[in-house]
């Protein structure tokens, strides 16, 4: 990006989101180190893109397998790819060594090919399962009441290791009505991560976007996934 302008604009907003990350923080008594903030890429190219690891962002998301390929291969090795959006078996093997984190472990079919895949690479890879908490027909993941009932098959993967959950607010008017569903999602992570031994360690939370995050920070969220409130217009 070489328009001045545009990175100063991003430099605002990134100052802005990062005093209201530290209000929402202080709010709940918890450490600013305690949220990572990913930039949610989608909606900027990859030239836009490049300017993030010189504001101090290494952690980008992509929702799109492909979209990510393209930016990982144009951007530093630094940065550190997050797959947030739904994932096509036959996308898996390319997006793997790419990849940080996977959010977005929406079945188990797709769990069960992400271990193939580990496997078959010898390298164990950190996910997160993806739960459809507010129940929309829209939404991918596991309905709330499928993810305890999966704790035998997770204590026999030997490659894919469960690190949290993950979920998205249903559209709402106000922030405050998805604080239900992120407490939810709070509930049900305490409870895997007593469930399930070591190398799994379930510790993470991914939710809040760019029109709820403090609330979802208020609510014990680990990562919280900002597309529009950096990025839109540019
Ligand atoms: C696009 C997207 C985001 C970012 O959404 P904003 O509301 O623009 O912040 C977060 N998570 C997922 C899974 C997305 O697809």
């Amino acid at each position: 990006m070489s328009d001045p302008s545009a990175r100063e604009l991003l430099r605002q907003r990134l100052d802005s989101v990062e005093s209201r990350i530290r209000a929402a923080c202080g709010r709940a008594g918890r450490p600013r180190a305690d949220v990572t903030l990913i930039a949610v890429t989608k909606t900027i190219s990859a030239a836009t893109a490049q300017v993030l690891p010189e504001l101090g962002l290494l952690d980008l998301g992509e929702s799109r397998p492909q979209e990510l390929w393209t930016k990982a291969a144009a951007l530093p090795a630094t940065v550190r790819w997050h797959m947030i959006g739904h994932m096509q078996r036959n996308k898996i093997e390319r997006t793997l060594p790419l990849t940080q984190l996977i959010h977005s472990v929406d079945s188990i079919r797709l769990l069960v090919a992400v271990e193939a895949a580990a496997a078959q690479r010898g390298q164990a890879v950190d996910v997160l399962l993806e739960v459809n908490a507010s129940g929309e027909a829209s939404k991918h993941g596991f309905a709330p009441a499928d993810v305890q009932p999966l704790t035998e098959q997770l204590r026999a993967l030997a490659w894919v290791r469960v690190r949290g959950l993950m979920t998205m607010a249903a559209p709402a008017d106000e922030p405050e009505q998805c604080r239900p569903t992120f407490a939810a999602l709070r509930q049900l992570r305490d409870r895997l991560h007593a469930d399930l031994p070591a190398p799994h360690h379930v510790t993470h939370l991914s939710m809040g976007m760019s029109d709820d995050f403090e609330i979802a920070i208020e609510e014990g969220s680990t990562l919280i996934r900002l597309g529009s409130v950096l990025f839109q217009g540019l």
